[in-house]
């Protein structure tokens, strides 16, 4: 063992674990091929500014959890990305892509970065998987942005997650509220731990997303953000929930739900896994037709997304059982050498099989035969060849199916004619 760890809130993934993380991100892929979904890969830094403007600077992120450094004494500052919507809409936005067609939909799966205590299901490193819709918010496509999240949770068998929704209005709707909100929080100031005491007076909503008893309390009795909407924001609200019941999706309506970033507008969303501890938010998104503008756009560009955790997901199909019956990828055959002086036959049949697209593996380390029968049983190998002084004099290999232990002996050229994708092997 050696004295070095991996740094505190960020973690390694093994050989083992990657079996789940190729699973869900296959399902993922597929999904989004689904609703026409095309990748889109951004650096892992931004400028920091970028966070800066697109995130607001009043949200936790920005305040206090990016991980900022400057290349150059007076370079312009950096920042690891924190999250991936203000990325993408800078990408977008740079590569002009709303000239060549008014809705571009893309998605990523991607690691960010923020300083947060680290503790159960909250990392300093972690990953999202997460879809943008750039160019259009209408109900359709906030309701493709819900449908989309819950059928990638419902083809990985995910169950018991709870979506909550809510809508925000317009911008106008939310700074009237938000003077509301304050004016009647002020009084209770002395009242108020510190960190909403902090938010009251840079962004009062977030203090709806208390979850301190006491502050739950004063909250209850707040003006409420739907006494304040205009007519055009409950109608969109109204629609989505419309779709919504014709897809049954179930839902939950809340009130409270404001969600942390500055940019949302109209309709914000949350799911929570049961599975989850303190930290149980799976995934949330909404609209955010403001962002584009922000960023320097001269032209509206509506927008709808949704980001999901994957270590969150990982742990709640975990604790369901949804990974336990993934097999990591076993060789098709083992080679088993008679003595190693024969250890060049076997590169060169090993390197034969391999460049006929058959999985095949043999042995390293110059063990005895019976130690390389039990290494081909313990990597669950589907097949063992023989390569013994006979094997080689004849040319013809003994092939052992492990599953019925029937053996045969045949020519490499018949081995390689049976076991070769397409040809019925087990590719
Ligand atoms: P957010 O971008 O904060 O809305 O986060 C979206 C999702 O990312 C959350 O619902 C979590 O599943 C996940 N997430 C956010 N922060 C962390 C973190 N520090 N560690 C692990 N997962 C996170």
């Amino acid at each position: 063992m050696s004295q070095y760890r991996a740094v505190k809130g960020a973690r390694d993934i093994f050989p083992d674990e990657i079996t789940s993380w190729k699973h869900i991100e296959g399902v993922i892929h597929r999904v989004a091929g689904l609703y026409g979904f095309r990748e889109i890969r951004t650096p892992v830094f931004e400028y920091t500014d970028l966070f800066q403007r697109g995130i607001g600077a009043t949200t936790d992120i920005v305040g206090k959890e990016m991980f900022t450094f400057r290349p150059e004494p007076n370079g312009r500052s950096i920042t690891l990305r924190p999250e991936m919507t203000a990325g993408v809409m800078r990408a977008f936005l740079q590569k002009n892509l709303s000239a060549s067609s008014p809705v571009h939909k893309l998605y990523y799966i991607a690691e960010l970065f923020r300083k947060e205590r680290p503790q159960a299901g909250r990392q300093r490193q972690f990953s999202q998987f997460g879809a943008e819709w750039l160019g259009a918010s209408s109900p359709e496509a906030v309701a493709e942005a819900i449908g989309m999240m819950m059928q990638v949770f419902a083809a990985l068998g995910v169950k018991g997650l709870r979506l909550r929704i809510n809508t925000l209005g317009d911008p106008e709707d939310r700074v009237r509220y938000r003077e509301a909100l304050r004016e009647y929080l002020e009084p209770y100031a002395p009242d108020l731990d510190e960190l909403s005491r902090e938010r009251l007076d840079k962004n009062p909503l977030r203090i709806l997303d208390s979850k301190n008893p006491e502050i739950q309390a004063v909250i209850a009795g707040a003006p409420k953000l739907h006494d304040f909407l205009g007519p055009s924001a409950l109608e969109a609200f109204e629609q989505v929930l419309h779709y919504l019941d014709e897809g049954a999706i179930l839902y939950t309506i809340d009130p409270l739900l404001v969600r942390g970033l500055d940019y949302y507008c109209h309709t914000a969303f949350e799911v929570v896994s049961p599975e989850l501890g303190a930290q149980d938010a799976i995934g949330g998104g909404g609209r955010y037709d403001g962002l584009a503008r922000e960023l320097g756009s001269k032209s509206d560009i509506p927008a709808v997304g949704f980001a999901v955790g994957m270590e969150r997901l990982l742990i709640t199909m975990e604790k369901q059982g949804l990974l336990q019956h993934l097999e990591p990828e076993s060789p098709e055959v083992y080679i088993v050498l008679q003595d190693h002086e024969l250890a060049g036959n076997a590169v060169s049949v090993c390197d034969s099989l391999r460049k006929s697209g058959i999985r095949s593996e043999m042995d390293l380390c110059r063990r005895s035969m019976k130690a390389q029968m039990r290494e081909a049983n313990k990597m669950r190998a589907a097949y063992v060849l023989f390569v013994g002084h006979n094997e080689v004099m004849s040319q013809a290999y003994g092939l052992k199916d492990l599953r019925t232990s029937e053996q045969e002996t045949l020519s490499l050229q018949e081995i390689i004619a049976r076991l070769a994708p397409g040809n019925g092997g087990n590719q």
